[in-house]
This record gives C-alpha cells, structure tokens and sequence, in this order.
C-alpha cells in the first residue's frame, strides 16, 4: 500500500512535535494513556446495554528493552481502518487554526509551555519516537489494521490480526544522543513515576510487569527477582470520594504525600461544584508558611486535573493572589485535554472556577473564624499580611469581601475584627481609633494611645507595614469613622475643656509662631495638644500621608524623599512649655535649642531618629543639667 501524506494541518503540528525542543517529553505517556482511556469509556458506555460488550478493561504497558519498543494497548472501542485514517491522518478540529496561530506568534518559548500544560493528542508520540504503530479492531468487527508513521513521510495503513476489540501503540524510540535519553522510558522504575504522576487517576487499571526482588539467592549469591503483573495507579482519587467516606488521617498523608510539607494542614476543603464548569476541588490552609512563602522562589497555585489526567501542577489562575497560601487539586471534566481543540475556552473556564473557589474560601473563612477562633487567630498570624495585601490590592477592589477577614490586636491587649471592635465600643464613642507604627510596645507607649485609652476607649494597633493603606481605602467601617489617634480632629475634649484649649491656643499663637520658625522649615505646623500626658512633644502629619505610610514609601529605593508634612504639638500642661514661654522672652539662643530638642523628642516617640543623634545627647544634657 502506498505511503499516505498527512493532511496540511496536520503536517504542521506533527512537525512542531518532531522538532520539538520541549523539554517535558514525557507527556506523550500521558497522551496516549489518556486515549486509551478515552477508548475504554466509549466501550464501557456500549457495554451499559450490551452484554457482549463487556470486559475486564485495563491498559498494559510493554516494554522491550532489546527492540527499544514500548507499547501501550487498551481493550477498548478500537479504531476502524477509515477511523485510524480519519483520527490520526488528520486534526480536522476546529481549534486547531488558534493553536497554529497562538504558536506561531509567540516565538520566545511560551508556546512550548503551551504543549505540556494541556494535551497535544497522539502527535506527542513522536516527540520521542522515531516510528509509530498502531494496531487496532473495532468492536464489532473481525478484522483489525495497522496504522505506520515515520513521522513527516506519512503513514501506511494495512490489514493486521488482534485478537479483541482495543488498540496498541507501539513506540520505536529515537536513539539516544543530544542531551537527551529516550532509553529512559523503557526504566521500569521512570515508567511507574510517570504513571503515578500524570495518571493516578485513570479510572481503569494501568498494567505493567514489575521486578520484586525475593529473599532467596541464586548460585552467585545475587538475589532471585520475580516478575509480576502489578496495577500502577491508585484510580479513584480521594476528592472523587464522599467526604463522610473519608478520614482526617487520609486527607492528612495525601496532603503530606503532595504538597512537599511534614506537618498536618490547618484546614481541609473538600467542595464539588456543578454548574457553569463542573469539578471537584480539595483544598488546604497549611499549619504555618512553607520556607519561601514570603520569597519569589514560593509557586503560588493548584494542581490541575481534567478527568484525573494532570494538566498542570501550579495553575496560578485558579486562585486569586490573596489565596497564595492555599494548596489543593481542581479536577475539572469541562476542561479538554485537547488544546487544538479547546484552548481558547480554558482561560474562561479557569476565571470561572477562579471566581467560585473564592467565594468558597470567604465563606469557609468566616465560619472557621467562627467555630475555631484559636485556630483562625494562628492562621492570621501565619498568613494574615498575605489578605491585607489582597485587601489593598488593584486600589481595593477585594477590600468590600475581605473587610470581615482581617484582624487587628487592640491596646487593651485583644485581637479583633473590625466588626468586633465597633460592637464593644462603649456609648459616647464616636469614631474608630487606630494607632500606627512599628511594634505594639511602641504604639502603647504612644501619648496619643495612652490619651484615647484613658478615656475608656480601644485603639487599634497597626504594624504591618500595608495596615493604614488598607484603613485609608476603607476610610469607614459601617457608618463609624477610623480616625488615627494623631490625627488633629479627634474631638475627644468636653465642651469645657475646649474652651479652654481655645483660650491657651490664643494667648500662645506667637509663641508656636515663633517655635516654628527656630525649627526653620523642618515642620509645617506647630500647634498645642491636649493628648499627650507626660510627653512634652508629639509628632503628626498634616494631609492624606501619615507619618508611618510615608516611612513604608521611603524604604522603596528611589522614593527616599517622600516624607510626611510634619506638625509639632506641643503639651500646654508640661513644664517644658513654661520653659519655652520664658525663654522666648529671657534667652532666644536657647530658646532655639530647646526647640530642636522638643522636635528631637517628638521625632523618637514615632520612632524616627533625629538627624543628628550626638547633638541630641548634648541638648539633652543641657536641659537636664
Ligand atoms: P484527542 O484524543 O484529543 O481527540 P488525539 O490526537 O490524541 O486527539 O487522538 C485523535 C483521535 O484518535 C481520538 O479522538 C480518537 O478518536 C482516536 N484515538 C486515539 N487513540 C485511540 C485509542 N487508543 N483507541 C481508540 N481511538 C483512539
């Protein structure tokens, strides 16, 4: 029979195999796995209604290590001779244009990446053959064919004799050389890890003859190994199992088994959604941050599957970046295989499990903080800074779903939710307090902080670098206002009191005037300050940026200019103050330093050191002194 060309289109996907410098040529096992699978199915379906059809159906691996072959059948539907020309002569499928297109443009190895995350079929075979047979009989037929490539030459289609309906592809593989090891797949020890890994989860028994060693010796005192028949992959995967089925310790070992951590989760998901895309996903809070969480080393994303058959290990686009932390398989049917087929419906159908996971994960969040708040407290600890950011993030487009999430420690020594905060705030309290800086000691220690509690009210303490960025978007939490502890419009004074912060105000406008213009030009606001108890000084910032977010903007090499506008208060009711008054009238020179001091003092309380720390020790003395 003469040697038959491929159609166009086919030619081109055949060639970028052939020639494929894809370093992840081992997919092909899955391909052709996947097929045989597929082929069972059929079979199996028929077999429903038709007793004829029925069997023990399972796929054998064969290896022949002498004629490098290795061979792959399944006693499934089987191919008719113009089924093994129309299905492997040809891809007349309609996403197969996108594919050539999508490959062709992008030149720079991303379409490569392409082929190994979804399905490329059968053509994968040649990636590491140099010759392809297939050998095939239909159920209900009597005679079988067999299909021969060399690849880019074409194809040869001729009688052939099988015993039952199925298929078996049998690879030449190419000779070793260039880097590369073809042999490698003829190790039975690779062959079992590719199985495991790419198709555990094959509904049908993978077979495969496997070398045990006994405990007898032969003559030569080698061990006797035994050859058995043995079934590679565990089938039934345990998200496809009823959650009641299945225990703690059985999600634990596959949790520890696959996601590279010693130690038990904190939580386990298990969901199955059907709707739009239908799958089945199970998910896991781990117990602290893997090592590199924090690092671009850290992959963030879920393990892919289509039907069992892995897809990808890392799928970022299941998961929004505020779930980083989240580890978990998603086992989609939607999703083909196929990319020639399918490609461009994937990423729709990925935003869409995107989008339900989500949802999913706010609610099991939220009831976990509920029935275990130890357990969600330690979890905010471990992962919490990784839902500020998603809270921040895009100018907080997440903020209204994460809001409820979050989690503050408190001055008076809790750690609370917003929602919390404002259902304990006493009568009188009007706005919600916060306080931001680098640690809790240093905030509590803030006369600002110390102010607020004295007047029987919580503060909330923000020391994560993103804190008063996500507090700023929220601006208010319900119709309650979160107000910093320095910002000028507390309002926390009686009606007595302010009339008498507006009388010492008055009599001490050129005083602050003058206090200002000695710190020439270093603050742009110089004002009294009921609140700050046994400091003399205080430091707040006039405008949207707050002494702390400027301090967080710094740090980005670049932007070392950014800085607050700074506003010097100063405590009328401190000795210091006197000081001030009479030396404005009796010594101007230190009068000056004492001014310099004050604003010293004021920048150590915020936690920033003077510009000139060996002048501040002498002033200091000389005050003291
Ligand atoms: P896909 O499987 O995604 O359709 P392939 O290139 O892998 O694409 O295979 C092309 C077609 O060849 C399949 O759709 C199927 O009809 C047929 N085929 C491949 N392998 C087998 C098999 N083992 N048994 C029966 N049919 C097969």
């Amino acid at each position: 029979m003469a040697l038959k060309q491929f159609q166009a289109e086919s030619k081109r996907l055949l060639d970028l195999m052939i020639n494929s410098i894809y370093t992840n040529k081992e997919i092909f096992l899955r391909e052709v796995i996947s097929n045989a699978s597929d082929a069972i199915d059929k079979l199996h379906f028929i077999s429903l209604t038709d007793e004829n059809a029925r069997r023990d159906f399972s796929i054998t691996i064969e290896r022949d290590v002498i004629a490098r072959t290795l061979s792959v059948s399944d006693n499934g539907i089987g191919m008719s001779a113009e089924e093994l020309e129309s299905n492997l002569g040809t891809i007349a499928k309609s996403g197969t244009l996108e594919f050539k297109k999508n490959a062709e443009s992008k030149k720079d190895g991303s379409a490569e990446e392409l082929i190994g995350q979804f399905g490329v079929g059968f053509y994968a075979c040649f990636m590491v053959a140099d010759e392809v047979t297939v050998v095939s009989r239909k159920y209900g037929e009597d005679c079988a064919h067999k299909w021969v490539s060399k690849g880019a030459d074409g194809y040869e289609i001729t009688d052939a004799e099988r015993g039952e309906s199925g298929t078996t592809v049998t690879l030449k593989l190419k000779a070793d050389g260039d880097g590369e090891r073809y042999s490698q797949y003829l190790d039975e020890y690779t062959l079992r890890s590719l199985v495991k890994h790419y198709s555990d989860y094959i509904r049908y028994p993978i077979r495969m003859e496997v070398t045990h060693f006994t405990d007898e010796k032969d003559d030569k005192g080698k061990p006797v190994t035994r050859a058995e028949i043995e079934t590679l992959n565990s089938m039934l995967p345990i998200w496809k199992r009823r959650k009641g089925e299945v225990t703690d310790e059985e999600y634990r070992d596959f949790y520890t088994d696959n996601f590279a951590d010693g130690d038990a989760p904190a939580k386990v998901i298990a969901t199955s959604v059907e709707g739009a895309v239908s799958y089945s996903a199970l998910l896991f809070i781990p117990s602290r941050p893997p090592f590199d969480y924090y690092t671009k080393a850290y992959k963030r994303g879920l393990r892919l599957y289509s039907n069992g058959v892995l897809i990808m290990d890392n799928c970022e686009k299941l998961l929004p970046d505020w779930l980083g932390f989240v580890r978990g398989v998603v086992d989609s049917s939607d999703l083909s295989l196929n990319i020639s087929r399918e490609m461009l419906q994937h990423d729709r159908q990925l935003a869409e499990i995107a989008k339900t996971l989500e949802k999913k994960m706010i609610s099991e969040l939220s009831k976990w903080m509920e029935s275990d708040r130890a357990a969600y407290e330690k979890f905010f600890a471990d992962f919490g800074i990784t839902l500020k950011f998603g809270a921040y993030e895009g100018f907080g487009m997440n903020l209204d779903k994460l809001k409820d999430l979050l989690m503050y420690k408190t001055a008076s020594g809790k750690t609370v939710t917003l929602k919390e905060y404002v259902a304990a705030m006493p009568e009188g309290q009007k706005d919600i307090y916060y306080a931001s800086g680098s640690s809790d000691v240093s905030l509590t220690s803030l006369p600002q902080v110390t102010a607020v509690v004295a007047k029987g009210y919580d503060v909330l303490l923000l020391t994560a670098n993103v804190d008063e960025f996500v507090i700023k978007l929220l601006g208010k939490y319900g119709d309650k206002e979160l107000k910093s502890v320095s910002s000028d419009s507390l309002d926390l004074s009686t009606e007595e009191e302010k009339t008498e912060e507006k009388k010492t105000a008055e009599a001490s406008k050129e005083l602050l005037g003058e206090v200002k213009t000695a710190l020439s030009g270093k603050v742009s606001e110089v004002r009294l300050s009921s609140m700050l108890g046994e400091y003399a000084s205080g430091l707040s910032a006039k405008g949207e940026l707050s002494i702390e977010m400027a301090k967080v903007l710094a740090s980005v090499p670049g932007n070392e200019k950014i800085k607050a506008e700074y506003v010097l208060e100063l405590n009328p009711a401190h000795k210091m103050f006197s000081l001030l008054r009479s030396l404005s009238e009796t010594d101007k020179t230190k009068f000056g330093r004492l001014c310099v001091l004050l604003y010293a003092e004021a920048l150590l309380t915020v936690g920033i050191e003077p510009e000139n720390p060996g002048e501040f020790v002498k002033l200091v003395n000389e005050f003291i002194g």
